[in-house]
Formats: C-alpha cells, sequence, structure tokens
C-alpha cells in the first residue's frame, strides 16, 4: 500500500471511530439533538431503551389538556357548516343539522363519551370558523376546510379525511363550461374566508368576484341571476346541483382541497389523538360507510 492508501485507512477509521463515540453519547441522551447523523443508528438506539425510559401514558399521550377540558365539560363543542348540503346543512323545518362533517363529529363524540348526542354543534362559516376556534368558543372544526400552509400558521390541522378540488357551477346551457370560459367581464360568485375565492382570483385575475357570507345566499344569488358561475369545491357543488337540477358542475377541478379537522394551535396532543380516531373509524368500515351515504359512492382508495 502507498502513502496516500494509508492515509485514505487512516481516515476511515477514525471516522468509524468518531461514529461509536456519538452512538454511545446517544444512549443515555435522548436524540441526542437529532440531525442527520443520528438516524442511521435510531434503530439500535430504540433497542437498547429501557421501558422505564419510555415516557408514561400520561394525560397528554391521550390528548392532551384539550381533551381533558372537553370531558370536563361533559360534551364536545364542534364548529360545522349550517349552509353545505351534504356537509353540514340545517334543516329550517326540524332544525336538525346534518351532513358527513356532522357525522364525523358524532362519531368523535362517540369516540371521546361512548355516546354521540355529548356533543354541541355551533354554526361556523368559512370566515367565522377560525376565529371561533382561536377565541375557544369551539373545541374543533369539522367544516369542508381545506388545509393549507397560510392557515396552518393559526391552527393545527389533523390528518386528510376527504379530497375535494374547486369547480364551477353554472345553470344548464351556460357559455361557462371550464375555468378557461371564465374571462373578463365574468362575474364569479364565491364565500368570504373560503380557499375558493382567493384561487379563482389567481386563476381567473380579470374576472369580477362577488363575496357573499355563507354558500346558501351565494346559491340564491346565482339563481337571481347575480352572477355566472359560482366557485367553490366540487363537492359542495354537488349539493347544490341536488338542492336544484337545473345547476351543473362543470370543467372538473382545478385545485386540490384536501379537507382536514382543525385544532387549536398548540393542541398536538389532541391532533394525535384525532388521527387515532380517523384510522380506526377508517379501519371499522366506518368510515365508507358515511362516505357512501352523504357522497353516494366508494371511498378513493
Ligand atoms: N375547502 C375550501 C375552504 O376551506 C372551500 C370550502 C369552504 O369554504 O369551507 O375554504
Amino acid at each position: 500500500m502507498n502513502k496516500r492508501g494509508i492515509r485514505l485507512l487512516l481516515g476511515v477509521v477514525l471516522t468509524l471511530l468518531l461514529f461509536a463515540v456519538t452512538a454511545c453519547g446517544t444512549k443515555s441522551g435522548g436524540d441526542g439533538g437529532g440531525g442527520a447523523s443520528a438516524s442511521p443508528l435510531a434503530p439500535s438506539t430504540a433497542a437498547t431503551v429501557k421501558p422505564s425510559d419510555s415516557p408514561a401514558p400520561s394525560a397528554a399521550a391521550e390528548g392532551g389538556p384539550a381533551l381533558e377540558a372537553i370531558k370536563k365539560r361533559g360534551k364536545l363543542v364542534a364548529g360545522v357548516k349550517f349552509d353545505t348540503k351534504l356537509f353540514g346543512l340545517k334543516d329550517p323545518v326540524s332544525g336538525k343539522v346534518e351532513g358527513f362533517d356532522v357525522d364525523i363529529a358524532k362519531a368523535l363524540a362517540k369516540q371521546i363519551f361512548g355516546d354521540e348526542s355529548k356533543l354541541e354543534l355551533k354554526e361556523v362559516t368559512s370566515k367565522t370558523r377560525m376565529p371561533m376556534l382561536t377565541n375557544g368558543e369551539i373545541d374543533i372544526i369539522i367544516a369542508t376546510m381545506t388545509i393549507t400552509e397560510e392557515r396552518k400558521k393559526e391552527v393545527e390541522f389533523s390528518d386528510v379525511y376527504f379530497k375535494a378540488g374547486q369547480s364551477l357551477l353554472v345553470k344548464k346551457g351556460s357559455p361557462i363550461q371550464s375555468i378557461a370560459d371564465v374571462k373578463k367581464g365574468t362575474k364569479v360568485l364565491g364565500v368570504k374566508g373560503s380557499t375558493s375565492v382567493v384561487n379563482i382570483k389567481q386563476k381567473a385575475p380579470e374576472s369580477t368576484v362577488l363575496e357573499f357570507e355563507n354558500y346558501q345566499d351565494a346559491f340564491t344569488a346565482l339563481k337571481a341571476g347575480q352572477g355566472d358561475a359560482l366557485t367553490t369545491d366540487n363537492a359542495i357543488l354537488y349539493g347544490m346541483t341536488k338542492q336544484d337540477p337545473n345547476y351543473v358542475v362543470v370543467g372538473g377541478t382545478f385545485t386540490d382541497e384536501p379537507y382536514g379537522i382543525a385544532i387549536k394551535k398548540g393542541e398536538t396532543a389532541f391532533v394525535g389523538y384525532v388521527n387515532g380516531f380517523l384510522k380506526s373509524l377508517n379501519a371499522s368500515g366506518e368510515y365508507a360507510k358515511l362516505y357512501e351515504k352523504w357522497i353516494g359512492e366508494k371511498p378513493p382508495q
């Protein structure tokens, strides 16, 4: 072996030695500050952790202070839509609020209390839902809410529980058949606080966007001829076509709108609890049942 070879070998041996020393340090010191170099050691490190080293099951592991407060109160207060057919719609005659999101809220109350009636449904709109959660008026938002980076600055989100995409609703026979037909002079109706109005202003900047307080007001305005199209998630628009079959959803989707359950910022243990709930809802087949009940087809795999 020449000199260069020996130096190279020495270098390798030294690096290995350093690696071994770091590994010893990690054993007793938790994750040792993490970093990329710690990750290849993780499996063997984990094997050396004694059962007594792992955190004791605590309130935090169960669902944290948020879940503790809900249990103490004796009911879950969920913010749901009252204006959105298929997800959360209040029947003006019976006063009942029904939909996919409402059923998810009931299932969560059942998981927490063993009783789905230990639930109060409070009306939220796209505009009021985040302030109501931050103020503590509601424990949770289950209301056709898209997970976005912007919203993540203010609230926590569960895993995705429904996949929608933005589309357009028009009167049958309308010259508007897709987003490409939304041009200068086209009046598009939407709802304040939704991603839909933000997106349409980007996708069709020349159009005029009129914003309403809720989806029933926007739909009434469309039917009254105040606009050429209504824009929001396809699933919400399908609900409107069930209310009035003279209206159709056109042109497919032009955004992705993954729905998440929103929880107050910092309540990460409760997020973990809700994600566990969503997993068990899926595993039990209950999720597929609710999906078919409201959306009318099997959930995508
Ligand atoms: N999913 C969209 C959003 O979170 C539109 C539906 C809604 O307004 O709730 O903004």
